[in-house]
């Protein structure tokens, strides 16, 4: 049996509602993006765990902040041995100087970035941003393509940017599909998970019974991808550790 699971969405906040077989309900927030996870004893009704997030939200609201210093004050330096993930794989970057313009390159379990000796560690995080984003946008072409007949919705305009909060989002009227960054650094099935769950926006807004019952139709191992993308590694990891 699947684990019974649900979203709720409370003060404009996603929250993740696991029931499981407890006495009390227990919030938490997952790093990077302060994921909200409600665990909820089976049967509780969704009126009780929309006041239990509200009744905690300046809690929530304060643990996202802090969860959004840590991620500042980890800023990769982008030198050599450091450790980056790709696709939900680790590599170790590999700084090579050379003239021209940033690029980079993957062989084993090496992440190559040649650049001018020169560049600064912000120039070289913004070539970075641009070489997950060229990959994503290549990703996400396929993922529409082979998910637009299946869902029965088009989806007019797609967007890779950097969001803080959320991992994707979606306006229904336009048909807009918004995707986080740092997708680029999980395993492709967190992506296909992200777009299938705003493609199913288009269909639900909410996120209520109708809106998992679409999910399950759709992905069935929707959960499963969930938890691997908020329960990732963090960011700020040096190799060898
Ligand atoms: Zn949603």
């Amino acid at each position: 049996m699947s684990t019974a699971s649900a979203y709720l969405t409370v003060s404009g906040i996603d929250v993740d509602v696991i029931y499981k077989n407890i006495k009390n309900l227990h919030i938490a927030v997952y790093p990077p993006l302060g994921r909200v996870r409600v665990a909820a004893p089976e049967r509780l009704d969704d009126e009780t765990i929309r006041l239990a997030v509200v009744q905690r939200l300046p809690w929530i609201k304060k643990q996202r902040e802090q969860l959004r210093n840590a991620v500042r004050q980890t800023e990769r330096e982008m030198v050599t041995g450091e450790s980056h993930y790709v696709w939900g794989k680790r590599y170790r970057l590999k700084v090579i100087n050379e003239p021209g313009r940033i690029r980079f390159d993957v062989a084993g379990k090496r992440l190559t970035v040649h650049a001018p000796k020169d560049s600064t560690a912000g120039k070289r995080r913004e070539a970075m941003d641009e070489w997950y984003r060229t990959a994503l946008k290549h990703e996400i072409a396929e993922l529409i393509a082979k998910w637009q007949p299946i869902v029965g919705r088009s989806v007019a305009k797609c967007t890779v940017r950097r969001m803080k909060t959320k991992w994707g989002s979606c306006n229904r009227e336009s048909a807009h599909i918004w995707l986080n960054l740092e997708l680029g650094k999980k395993h492709p099935n967190c992506l296909e998970y992200i777009v299938v769950h705003e493609m199913t926006h288009l269909l639900e807004r909410n996120h209520n019974d109708h809106f998992t019952e679409l999910m399950d139709t759709f992905l069935p191992d929707w959960r499963a991808r969930r938890d691997e993308l908020n329960t990732a590694p963090l960011r700020n990891e040096i190799w060898g550790k």
